[in-house]
């Protein structure tokens, strides 16, 4: 911060200079986040404001979060639950493991080692979530598939078990889990089941209707008793925008702590202070492109998710696992290097080596089937490149 002020034509230029340096969505082949919809972009602005920590003043924006959890409530099968928009998908996979505890407790279940069941490519986010709130996790291993064995998880219940985490799209791979068997395995056994659809959630539902072959998640389940969904990914939200839904009306209640000023209400969320932007951007989008918008969505991202399936089969690539949702997922030795390497390149990719080593690409919105035609190429020019690397190093 300069002593003096700098012109807010000087900031605006520094902050240009910086942002120009970003990569460009159309060079970007690894994020689940993409160009948010300009309405929504227009409508944060205009909310930049507002703090639905303080609903005395923001009432309006208040009614707006109010009106985005219940159209996502009768979106996923539970018109008559909970929930609450929050900060991302981190925020509301610990908001359901709090309230899991919360019932638990509320039950006379909750021992001195309370556990939750996940599986082992369950999101990173629930490590960060264990080590705050105390929870041990019991990882499950994924069966072949890469979907959480349901017998498995039924045999690792316990009297300690608060909760049992499943995934509606895992990040690293873009599988589904078989929520409908989980759940039937633990119905009557006590603990929570929390769907984690954060990248699945705005997939699932429309590819369905597609008619693509893609199991049911939501509260349409049996059992199912908290959904996290992520309106800042496939949701075409701007960041920050998470929500966690509840299927009992009490449901966002569990997590509860008074704020100190006088007739502020009770506060269900990890931040205090937080941006009503997000809501009303959420409900920009959510409003304006409906459930027809949201199919048309969907339709492009597969039709650009089987485009690129099939070039690269046709360039002798073998997938690790066939793709449901809009991640696909390259076996091919070297990836790290590879995904540095086209980097060099202008490009941004990713990887996993959790099994074998193996390129992933995630299509969202700003991937067309121009620019798949454009990556493949210099995909190919990397592997030659890092192929030459490791015979002369
Ligand atoms: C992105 C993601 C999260 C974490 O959400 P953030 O919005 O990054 O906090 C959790 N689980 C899954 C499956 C995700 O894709």
């Amino acid at each position: 911060m300069e002593h003096v002020g700098l012109s807010a034509s000087e900031v605006r230029r520094r902050i240009a200079a910086e942002l120009e340096d970003d990569v460009p969505w159309n060079r970007v082949l690894n994020s689940i986040c993409t160009e948010p919809h300009p309405l929504a972009v227009e409508m944060a602005a205009a909310a930049a404001r507002t703090n639905l920590g303080d609903v005395r003043i923001f009432r309006g924006t208040k009614r707006i979060e109010r009106e985005v959890v219940r159209i996502l409530l009768s979106f996923l099968g539970g018109p008559t639950g909970s929930g609450t928009l929050v900060s991302g998908g981190t925020e509301a996979n610990l908001l359901s493991m709090a309230a899991a505890r919360e019932s638990a407790r509320a039950d006379g279940r909750l021992t001195d080692r309370p556990e939750v069941i996940v599986s082992s490519t369950v999101h990173f986010s629930f490590a960060k979530i264990f080590a705050i709130l105390g929870l041990t996790p019991v990882v499950v291993p994924v069966d072949d598939s890469l979907r959480l064995p349901a017998d498995e998880v039924l045999r690792q219940v316990t009297e300690h078990t608060v909760a049992v985490v499943a995934t509606a799209g895992s990040s690293e791979f873009g599988v589904v889990d078989d929520v409908e068997t989980i759940a039937s395995r633990l119905a009557g056994l006590g603990p929570h089941l929390h769907v984690d659809a954060a990248t699945g959630g705005f997939i699932i539902p429309f590819a369905r209707e597609l008619g693509r072959e893609l199991p049911r998640f939501d509260f349409s389940v049996d059992g199912v008793d908290s959904i996290t969904i992520d309106p800042h990914k496939y949701g075409l939200a701007p960041v920050p925008a998470g929500v966690i839904l509840f299927r009992e009306p009490e449901g966002a209640q569990r997590f509860a702590f008074d704020s100190f000023f006088k007739d502020t209400p009770t506060h269900h969320t990890l931040l205090g202070t937080r941006p009503g932007s997000a809501a009303v951007a959420t409900y920009a989008v959510l409003e304006h492109l409906g459930r027809s918008g949201f199919l048309a969505v969907t339709r492009h991202n597969y039709e650009v998710t089987d485009h690129l399936v099939a070039r690269l089969r046709e360039a002798g690539h073998e997938l690790f696992v066939e793709p449901q949702l809009n991640i696909v997922v390259v076996r091919m030795p070297h990836a790290a290097r590879i995904s540095e390497r086209l980097e060099e390149l202008g490009w941004i990719a990713s990887t996993s080596t959790r099994f074998v080593e193996t390129l992933r690409l995630v299509v969202a919105r700003h991937v067309t089937t121009e620019m798949v035609d454009a990556f493949l190429p210099v995909l190919e020019r990397a592997r030659r490149d890092v192929a030459a690397e490791v015979a002369y190093p």
